[in-house]
């Protein structure tokens, strides 16, 4: 799929990698870096060489919720190994940097270090690299969405209002980047009580699947609140690593990418 045709040089292709697909929302904390984590996992679980880039530069989470702390090699001082995790490949700035040290860096470094990601990590072959987007509509994501061949966006927001209206913010920048949003995808859903089984609408419902429909992009998926996500991904090893509902979910968004 050809796009950004106002670059001269054209944005720079990963060599050895299929797709790029970043993923972004227009609020933090609505769960973007967890799905991301996940659906990397699920893609992986059905057979695709998957990577997974964190690109949110100033909050990474993936080192914790990929269970990885190891510094990645890099021996010949240039080239940088990335590290594998369940069956993913990922590269996090988190693991270059003191986890408890704050980045506070401006925005050519912060543009430095996301080439270096992009362009110094030997990926190898992968079919997909998904690309955890920090929050909201700045440098990184133009910087991604100008310099590199994407695929494509998705963006995961909750049915909550406040969430929605930065979410279409976060559209209208993909739009404006002429970088195609594949799907939306609504988390925090619905929650189940587990004791009685009732089903409560913390933060609204289908919200996200009627703004895909009124802008026209596919609606990926909706994923419920749920403990288990909350806490594997706390422990580093996300739910669609193992089965049950939440990685029979996953799977079925990851089918999404591959049928
Ligand atoms: P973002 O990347 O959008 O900032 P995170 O993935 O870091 O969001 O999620 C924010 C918090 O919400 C984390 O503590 C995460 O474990 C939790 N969380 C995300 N999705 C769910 C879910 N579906 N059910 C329960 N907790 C979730």
């Amino acid at each position: 799929v050809g796009r950004h045709p106002t670059s001269q040089a054209g944005p720079a292709r990963i060599a050895g990698v299929d797709r790029i697909i970043a993923i972004g929302s227009g609020k933090g904390g609505v769960g973007k870096s967890t799905v991301s984590s996940n659906l990397a996992v699920a893609l992986a679980k059905e057979g695709r060489r998957v990577g997974l880039l964190d690109a949110d530069i100033y909050g990474p989470s993936q080192p914790r919720m990929m269970g990885v702390s190891k510094r990645p090699g890099s021996p010949d001082g240039k080239t940088i190994i990335p590290l594998q995790a369940h069956g993913v490949t990922m590269m996090s700035i988190g693991l270059m940097v003191d986890p408890d040290k704050a980045v506070v860096w401006r925005g050519p470094m912060l543009m430095g270090a996301l080439q270096q990601m992009l362009g110094q990590v030997e990926w190898g072959e992968l079919d997909i690299l998904l690309v955890d987007l920090p929050p909201g509509t700045g440098d990184v994501q133009l910087t991604l969405c100008q310099k590199t061949d994407l695929t494509g966006a998705i963006v995961v927001s909750t049915p909550q209002d406040v969430a929605l209206l930065d979410a279409r913010k976060a559209l209208d920048m993909f739009k404006t980047l002429n970088t195609p949003v594949l799907g939306l995808i609504e988390n925090m859903s619905t929650f189940v009580c587990p004791t009685c089984g009732t089903e409560s609408h913390i933060f609204g419902h289908g919200g996200v699947a009627k703004e895909a429909e009124k802008i026209g992009v596919p609606f990926l998926g909706a994923l419920p609140i749920d403990l288990d996500t909350r806490l594997a991904g706390d422990a580093g090893e996300p739910i669609a690593v193992g089965d049950g509902s939440m990685a029979d979910a996953y799977r079925h968004l990851a089918r999404r990418f591959i049928e």
